[in-house]
């Protein structure tokens, strides 16, 4: 669909670049000095001062003008009990249509009013992709976005704001040719 620099490798990719965050927002409450003693962190899941816990997931949100899904990286917090279950059954390959986890979102979404503690749902899925979180179908205008799908016009203000450059083919080559003289 777009192409985009990846901020991991540096190399244009083609795709719906996310956005995520890898820790969750309570991670950033912790003094930066306490942070080893008090937290532990992965790329997955996030426990602080062995009381709070944190997974990671996808929020997805459908591009009703695009056969393509943008995607949040983003936290949701668990009960002990079901973060425990949810380790337990990451682990393992064939896990959608388990159980899924009620918990509350962890992540703070700039452009939207707060989305902080929105009530969310963790859905595991097979083949190692992170878990699907549902919002709540509320009137916030995140868990809107989720039910209602936004336009490529909206997501390339949501790139905008995040200062994430995304290109359409025709620009790249158009750009390649015009450096190449
Ligand atoms: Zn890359």
């Amino acid at each position: 669909m777009f192409r985009f620099k990846c901020a991991s490798c540096g190399d244009f990719h083609s795709g719906i670049p996310d956005i995520g965050w890898s820790y969750p927002v309570y991670y950033l409450d912790v003094p930066e000095a306490q942070r080893e003693d008090r937290c532990e962190l992965t790329s997955d899941v996030c426990v602080i001062d062995d009381k709070w816990f944190f997974v990671r997931g996808c929020l997805e949100i459908p591009i009703i003008d695009a056969d393509e899904v943008f995607a949040w990286g983003a936290w949701v917090s668990l009960s002990e009990a079901d973060f425990l279950r949810f380790v337990e059954l990451y682990d393992h390959g064939q896990r959608a249509g388990e159980d899924s986890f009620l918990g509350w979102f962890s992540t703070y979404i700039e452009p939207y009013p707060n989305t902080v503690k929105l009530k969310a749902r963790a859905h595991l899925r097979d083949g190692g992709i992170r878990p699907f979180i549902e919002l709540e179908p509320t009137d916030h205008p995140l868990a809107v976005e989720q039910r209602e799908g936004i336009t490529l016009e909206r997501l390339r203000e949501i790139y905008r704001f995040f200062k994430i450059s995304v290109f359409t083919e025709t620009q790249v080559q158009e750009g390649l040719r015009s450096a190449g003289g």
